[in-house]
């Protein structure tokens, strides 16, 4: 595992480019680019594998951070994805929006051991972009369609209608 993984020692933090002002100014889209596979590898590779890992364990959905980074570094980019959805249902919101200053990175090991934490928001973004491109994101298929207005529902009903729907229960 080391040979992949536990970089940050040598791998710096690194976030996506960040987009010149002049332009985000003119498109109004987002402020920072993609990152390429290769960086997203390699930032993927500075996690240090914990055996409690804090960064899940302060994630509302407990996201499986630690196992889709490993298979990012490993450029197992479909399984990664497929993890990462599996206890998401919009993990391209949630790498975009999510506050993962006092989630997953504000407490992932390597932060608080002073090295910068790993970019988990950054690249569970690229891995759901990566999922669109390559045609991976399928719409869940369901056994009887039922007449349900999810509309004003909160969060959690909404996630467990969801998670109901994909095992097929209704
Ligand atoms: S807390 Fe940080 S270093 Fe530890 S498993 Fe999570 S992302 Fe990796």
């Amino acid at each position: 595992m080391t040979d992949k993984m536990l970089k940050f020692v040598k791998i710096g933090q690194q976030t996506p480019p960040k987009r010149e002002v002049g332009t985000r100014k003119e498109d109004f889209n987002e402020i920072y680019d993609e990152f390429i596979n290769q960086k997203a590898q390699e930032q993927s590779s500075r996690c240090s594998q914990c055996g409690v890992p804090f960064c899940q364990v302060h994630c509302p959905l407990s996201n499986n951070i630690p196992d889709w980074l490993k298979l990012t570094a490993e450029g197992r980019l479909k399984e990664a994805y497929e993890l990462s959805q599996s206890t998401n249902n919009m993990p391209e919101v949630c790498g975009r929006i999510c506050p993962q200053d006092r989630l997953c990175e504000g407490n992932c090991v390597i932060e608080q051991s002073g090295h910068g934490t790993v970019t988990i928001g950054s690249m569970e973004k690229y891995i759901t972009d990566n999922a669109w491109e390559q045609g991976w994101v399928k719409p869940i298929e369901v056994k009887y369609e039922r007449d349900q207005s999810v509309g004003n529902w909160g969060r959690t009903r909404r996630t467990c209608c969801c998670r109901t729907i994909k095992k097929r229960w209704i």
